[in-house]
């Protein structure tokens, strides 16, 4: 019999599988298997000695489903492409996790086939987040169907990583930049902003990895009870625009970093004019979630009615607004 697959509430109720009420609906369904993790993140609620309930990944409450339920209710769905981009699977690192992957990623595929949502631009991708030792065990999971892989750096640089969770920083960018150059366009990863970096840390790190060609989303770190960071308050938010808006020149390629500008590890120029800088802040698209194209991951990190860190869809006008004067480039915010 195959294990359940859990469902973050908000996908479990795109899918029909849950009543919930939606403001901003996800475009990307999330899956999480594996069970309870084998490894000691600091900050995350699936950590082994967390004392977070085992439904939670991040803020965010996962119910457990039957995986034919789960197959079915994504066939349906997948049958109207406007409200399904992309699949993402997350995986914790168990062995549980490596068995289902192996049947559950073709069973994704295998679905999108049959309701002909496999093939074209209207082609719903299947995401692995999954914590890849090498690049065979990479190299396996895009094998079984997958479309990308993400293998999880969340620590801006070595020190963070060496206080919040086991291995080697230098060996994840390493794997990355190395299966990026094998599989490029397939690789992402996510990069956690508020674990005790500086913003100087994450321009470094995410200019290396995007001259990798490794794909970066963005997570504001969220205390949650249990676990040993529960009492680390959320990053400023004037950080996470600075941080945000510095992806956003970093991975499009808009203009070279080095113009960039420190001060005691916090970004005090982005290398252009204030003029050019209001206009691609203006866009709003700095301030949107960022990771796989069509992932939105909505109230991943926000409390509904509270600071939002990211915004899973354009912002309006006053939203806007309000990033500017949070990233300082409001009128006399300088
Ligand atoms: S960016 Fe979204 S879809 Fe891509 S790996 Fe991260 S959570 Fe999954």
């Amino acid at each position: 019999m195959k294990e359940k697959i859990r469902v973050s509430t908000g996908s479990a109720a795109v899918l029909g599988l849950r009543g919930a009420r939606l403001d901003d609906a996800p475009t990307t369904v999330y899956l999480l298997a594996g069970g309870r993790c084998a490894v000691d993140c600091a900050f995350c609620t699936q950590a082994r000695t967390s004392a977070s309930p085992d439904g939670f990944l991040s803020r965010v409450v996962w119910p457990e489903f039957e995986p034919e339920h789960v197959l079915q209710a994504l066939g349906a769905v997948a049958r109207h492409p406007s409200r399904l981009k992309r699949v993402c699977v997350q995986a914790t690192r168990t062995s549980r996790a490596r068995s289902m992957l192996r049947w559950l990623i073709p069973a994704l595929d295998a679905v999108r086939r049959d309701c002909g949502a496999g093939v074209g631009d209207g082609r719903i991708q299947i995401s692995v987040s999954h914590h890849a030792s090498s690049v065979e065990e990479v190299r396996e999971i895009l094998a079984l169907g997958a479309d990308a892989i993400g293998i999880a750096l969340d620590a801006a640089c070595a020190d963070v990583h060496a206080r919040t969770k086991p291995g080697s920083w230098e060996g994840t960018v390493s794997l990355l930049e190395e299966a990026a150059g094998l599989f490029p366009g397939r690789i992402s990863t996510h990069l956690i902003v508020g674990l005790g970096e500086t913003e100087e840390d994450l321009v470094r790190v995410m200019r290396r990895l995007t001259d990798s060609g490794v794909t970066i989303g963005l997570f504001a770190f969220t205390p949650v009870r249990g676990t040993a960071m529960e009492d680390v308050p959320q990053p400023p938010i004037g950080t996470y625009r600075r941080v945000q808006l510095a992806r956003h020149i970093i991975v499009n390629r808009l203009w070279d970093v080095e113009g960039f500008r420190f001060s005691d590890g916090r970004i005090t120029g982005f290398g252009a004019e204030r003029e050019k800088l209001l206009e691609i802040a203006r866009t709003g698209k700095p301030f949107e979630t960022s990771g796989c194209p069509g992932c939105n991951r909505p109230y991943y990190n926000e409390c509904p009615g509270g600071t939002m860190y990211n915004y899973p869809r354009s912002l309006t006008c006053a939203e806007i607004e309000k990033a500017l004067c949070e990233v300082g480039l409001a009128e006399g915010s300088r």
